[in-house]
């Protein structure tokens, strides 16, 4: 399972550089979306990489 939390993201487009497959920005909100939930491997790195630790992967789901 795969989730942004709109509260801590900063719409810097980061986690769609990384895997745009997973991630779109919202133009109107400037917040990154789930699109689909499956690579959670990329996910990771994203959720990594990301500025204020607003991806949450969880392995388990
Ligand atoms: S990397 Fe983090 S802060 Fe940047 S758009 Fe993605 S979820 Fe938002």
């Amino acid at each position: 399972m795969i989730e942004i939390n709109p509260d801590t993201c900063i719409g810097c487009g980061r986690c769609t550089e990384i895997c745009p497959k997973i991630f779109k920005l919202n133009t109107d909100t400037m917040k990154a979306e789930v699109i689909e939930g499956d690579d959670l491997e990329c996910a990771d790195k994203a959720a990594n990489q990301c500025p204020t630790d607003a991806i949450t992967v969880d392995q388990t789901k």
